[in-house]
C-alpha cells in the first residue's frame, strides 16, 4: 500500500473516537492517508499499538504527556467519562498523576509497529514549580527510553522552549539520529534553528489554517524538515474548524502549507510523506 499523506501526531485511540473509530481510520486509509497514533499515558499508548496491528499504514508511539505527570488535568475527549467518574470516586483529582514506569513502557516501545517515545516534552502552560521539576524528571527518562528502544522522540513543548532546548542539549549524546520531531511546533525561528542543529524536524497541524503567525515559521524552515499532523481529535483545519478534527482533514493542512510555500500540493504531499517515511521508518 502506498501513502499519499502521513498525519504523523493523531489520537485515533481516544475515547472521542468511540463509536465511529474504524471508520474514521478507513476514510483516512482509503485516500492514502497513513497515520500515526500517538500515546499520552498507559492506557493510550498500549491502545495505540493494539489499533496499529489491526491497519496496515496505521502505526503507534507510547509515551507519558507532561500534563499527565501530575494530578490535574482531563479532558473527556482522550480517556473517556468513565475514567473521569472513576478517578472523581477516588479522591475528585480529574487527572491520576502517573509515575512514568520505565519497564512498562519498554516493553511497549519493543513493539514493531512503535516508531518513537512520546508525546513527551514541557508544558508549562499550567505551572507550579514542582511540576517543571517532574516534567524535567519523567521527560528525561523518555530521553533514556527512546535510545535504548533506537526510535526518535515525539516531542511536545508548550511555553517551555527554553528549558527544552536546554534538556535536549545537555542529553544530546542520547540523542537518536534523526533524533525526532517537536509536534504543533509553536516557537521562535531562533528556537527553530537550534532545534535543527540538534536534527529535529517539525510538524504542523491546523491551526496553520487560521493562525497567520505561522508563515514566517514554515518559509523559515527547510522542506525537508517540515512535516503534517492533525492532532486528530482536537484543533480541526479549516474549513473544518470547530468540529471534531480527524486524520482525513490533513489535507486541508498540506493545501495550506502548499500555498504558503507557493508550491503544488503534489510536491508538498511528497516532500512531507517522505520526510514521515525516513525519520520514523515507516514500513
Ligand atoms: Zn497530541
Amino acid at each position: 500500500m502506498k501513502s499519499k499523506l502521513v498525519d504523523i501526531h493523531t489520537h485515533t485511540q481516544f475515547s472521542a473516537f468511540e463509536k465511529d473509530r474504524d471508520a474514521v481510520i478507513r476514510r483516512a486509509l482509503e485516500a492514502g492517508i497513513w497515520m500515526i497514533n500517538i500515546g499520552t499515558q498507559r492506557d493510550t499508548s498500549a491502545n495505540s499499538c493494539e489499533l496499529a496491528h489491526k491497519h496496515e499504514g496505521v502505526f503507534a508511539t507510547v509515551g507519558l504527556h507532561p500534563i499527565h505527570t501530575e494530578k490535574s488535568f482531563h479532558d473527556e475527549k482522550e480517556l473517556g467519562s468513565s475514567f473521569a467518574k472513576a478517578s472523581e470516586d477516588k479522591g475528585g483529582f480529574t487527572s491520576r498523576g502517573e509515575d512514568f514506569n520505565y519497564d512498562y513502557y519498554k516493553k511497549l516501545a519493543q513493539d514493531t509497529k512503535v516508531v518513537a517515545i512520546g508525546e513527551c516534552g514541557l508544558d508549562y502552560y499550567r505551572l507550579t514549580e514542582d511540576t517543571k521539576k517532574k516534567q524535567a524528571e519523567v521527560f528525561i527518562k523518555q530521553i533514556e527510553l527512546a535510545r535504548e528502544a533506537g526510535k526518535p522522540l515525539m516531542i511536545h513543548c508548550r511555553e517551555a522552549f527554553t528549558d527544552l532546548i536546554q534538556i535536549l542539549n545537555s542529553n544530546r549524546q542520547l540523542l537518536t539520529s534523526p533524533p525526532g520531531i517537536i509536534h504543533f511546533f509553536s516557537g521562535t525561528t531562533e528556537d527553530a534553528q537550534k532545534l535543527m542543529a540538534l536534527g529535529f524536524s517539525f510538524s504542523f497541524g491546523g491551526v496553520v489554517t487560521f493562525a497567520r503567525e505561522y508563515e514566517k515559521l514554515i518559509k523559515f524552515i527547510p522542506p525537508e524538515r517540515i512535516l503534517l499532523e492533525t492532532d486528530a481529535p482536537y484543533v480541526a483545519p479549516l474549513p473544518y474548524r470547530g468540529k471534531r478534527n480527524e486524520p482525513l482533514y490533513v489535507e486541508e493542512v498540506a493545501k495550506k502549507i502548499a500555498k504558503i510555500l507557493n508550491k503544488d500540493f503534489e510536491e508538498v504531499a511528497r516532500t512531507t510523506t517522505e520526510n514521515a517515511i525516513r525519520i520514523f521508518n515507516l514500513k
